[in-house]
């Protein structure tokens, strides 16, 4: 039989691993509930992950018996339904087969005529039926909502800065605007577009954590006086921290007042959305004229996708398009198709749209509308928890999935036991929440895109905060 250099000797020894890796992964899955959420990496895989490349290869079977011993019981946590830490998926066993299969065909999405461009395509516009987003919109999937961020921001500084910026370079102070909530990203994304931090403006916040637009009109106002150029907002829907939404409707007609465009960054809020029951929640992100979100996320695909949307096509691709001649559109053959080089900044991009893909043709979008409607009112849940405990404090507004709260038994340093407790819950592996500082208070944080969990698993969560709370209370009087 011909083979490939690297291709197997034996593939029939690939065949028996591939299928006991399958067997134990959907066991893996299938019991998760059962086994602590996160454990800590023990010495098993610290040495693993200390050995010199080899020089010489072992049989498949071998390696892969590494991985079953040594990797996979040091996971990060988040398939678990008491992860709830940062804002981060749960994933699916189909999500993963549909990432296995992507990456037996090795497609390369830059661009051409090919499975892998067409179905990006279609989840794309999937996408915008989900979130009843314009259908001439066009878009690009991305490894997250970082990057979408970064190509919706460069897309609006060189449509609103006035000259050929990519002829010329940044020139002068180009200005964008958020709040002091907004991710950061945008930071990053101010930073490599040239701007500086210095120009990138961060408007301080109500007493509901939404940006203060009259702020924003004076700081825009003064910004003009100065000589700077402002080209854009960007507007939360559902902030890290607390899951705000900022006034879409005002900042739009703000942007409009001034000629600049408006970003909504939606990286997982935008997909309450889907819910029929709280949809009103994210009706702002078509006001926009980008959109970032995110798949990995609160649509509980795989790692790595996430998404951006654009209304103005054509400012789209004038922003990323380079065309020398080995990479020439054609109309026949592999050159055919669709390019979506020319909507961002990677020019190789892996075939990310299939498990996403594959989610949807088994799940249909009504189990995922389910599931979101199912986390926004688990938060509603945890936080009636928290408000009926006289040991525990809501820190914050819960407008969606996010819920900051606080042990309080009345007593010591608060940062310091509640950061003890959230310690404890990881090492001990109850539950992963993260922590957030709420008007310069530690808080507890539970971010909810977690299919798997369950109201019981938010019980736990409780006890347990104040079970530990309470001995710390008492070990440290
Ligand atoms: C997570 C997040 C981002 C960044 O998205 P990644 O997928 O992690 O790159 C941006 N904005 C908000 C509001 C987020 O929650």
């Amino acid at each position: 039989m011909d083979r490939g250099i690297l291709d197997p000797e034996d593939w029939e020894l690939q065949r028996k691993v591939a299928h006991q890796a399958v067997d134990d992964l959907l066991n893996y899955l299938r019991d998760i509930s059962t086994s602590p959420v996160w454990t800590e990496p023990k010495d098993d895989l610290l040495t693993l992950a200390a050995h010199d490349l080899p020089e010489y290869g072992r049989p498949l079977d071998e390696v892969y018996s590494d991985i079953r011993e040594k990797i996979l019981p040091y996971r990060m946590g988040n398939i678990h339904p008491r992860f709830w830490g940062w804002v981060i998926g749960s994933g699916t066993f189909s999500g993963a087969l549909g990432d296995f299969i992507s990456s037996t065909m090795n497609s390369n999405n830059a661009g051409g005529n090919h499975a892998g461009n067409h179905i990006e395509n279609q989840v794309i516009n999937w996408a915008k039926q989900l979130l009843k987003y314009p259908e001439y919109a066009s878009g690009l999937l991305t490894t997250g909502g970082s990057m979408a961020n970064i190509i919706a921001l460069t897309i609006a500084r060189n449509e609103k800065c006035g000259y050929d910026i990519r002829e010329l370079g940044v020139q002068g102070k180009i200005i964008i605007y958020g709040s002091t909530e907004t991710h950061s990203s945008v930071q990053k994304a101010a930073e490599l577009l040239g701007l500086g931090n210095k120009n990138y403006h961060q408007i301080g916040v109500n007493e509901n954590f939404e940006i203060d637009c009259d702020e924003l009109e004076s700081t825009i106002e003064r910004d003009l006086k100065e000589g700077c150029r402002p080209v854009c907002i960007v507007g939360n829907v559902g902030t890290v921290n607390t899951g705000a939404i900022d006034d879409i409707v005002r900042l739009r007609a703000i942007a409009d007042n001034y000629g600049l465009w408006l970003h909504v960054d939606g990286a997982f809020g935008a997909i309450a959305r889907i819910s029929p029951k709280y949809e009103n929640l994210a009706t702002g992100i078509s006001l926009g004229d980008s959109l970032a979100f995110d798949f990995h996320k609160w649509l509980y695909v795989n790692y790595e996708i996430g998404c951006v949307l654009v209304k103005n096509r054509s400012a789209h691709i004038g922003t990323f398009s380079v065309t020398p001649d080995y990479l020439e559109h054609g109309t026949r053959g592999v050159h055919g198709g669709i390019w979506f080089s020319d909507y961002g900044v990677e020019l190789s991009r892996n075939f990310k749209a299939l498990k996403a893909w594959v989610m949807f043709q088994e799940l249909g979008a009504s189990k995922f509308r389910d599931a979101v409607t199912m986390n926004i009112e688990q938060a509603k849940y945890l936080s009636s928890l928290v408000k009926d405990d006289p040991q525990l404090e809501l820190m914050a507004p819960v407008p969606m999935n996010i819920v900051c709260f606080r042990y309080n038994g009345g007593s010591g340093d608060l940062d310091k036991i509640n950061r003890e407790i959230v310690l404890q819950l990881h090492e001990k592996g109850i539950a992963v929440p993260s922590y957030t500082m709420i008007n310069g208070k530690y808080s507890i944080r539970v971010a909810i895109t977690n299919h798997r969990s369950k109201n019981s698993d938010f019980e736990i969560l409780v006890k347990k905060v104040v079970e530990i709370g309470v001995h710390l209370d008492k070990t440290t009087q």
